[in-house]
């Protein structure tokens, strides 16, 4: 980025903060002394999460990768395999190619790769994520689990 006033090269960030969907850095101009504010977008290579409020949110893999870690807690499942499950989820929502994709889709995703995983820790993640918030419905779909193998 070269200076607005000056067109000089060098410049030198002298604040950084949040803004709407990227990052603020006031900057200065090394050569005319100058200051001016650049937003800096991240390129996004995952749509925008719709959540079922209809709010909107960006994409984050560490919170994903949290929620299946704490699904997955003392399970015998390798840290590598939570993060290939993690990659092939971000690889299917890259192929969508939508710019927006719903929470429930995710979820959606991760609780198929997480079925094959490790049915201790689906049973975990689908209580969270698909509101399994009464011991029934629970009960169900570790019945339809079990039927299954
Ligand atoms: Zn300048």
């Amino acid at each position: 980025m070269n200076c607005p006033y000056c067109d000089g090269k060098r410049t030198r960030v002298i604040d950084t903060s949040r803004a709407t969907r990227g990052v603020r850095r006031r900057r200065e101009c090394v050569r005319c002394g100058q200051r001016f504010n650049t937003v800096e977008r991240a390129i996004l290579t995952t749509p925008l999460v719709v959540k079922e409020d209809g709010r909107r949110e960006e994409y984050d893999r560490a919170k994903l990768l949290t929620g299946i870690r704490v699904a997955c807690a003392k399970r015998p499942v390798a840290a590598e395999a939570i993060e290939g499950l993690v990659d092939r989820v971000e690889a299917e929502l890259r192929a969508v190619g939508k710019a927006e994709v719903g929470a429930k889709t995710i979820g959606d995703m991760v609780i198929d790769e997480l079925k094959e995983l490790d049915r201790v820790a689906y049973i975990r993640f689908a209580i969270v994520y698909l509101g399994l918030d009464d011991l029934d419905a629970v009960r169900f779909e570790i019945d339809r689990l079990m039927s299954q193998s």
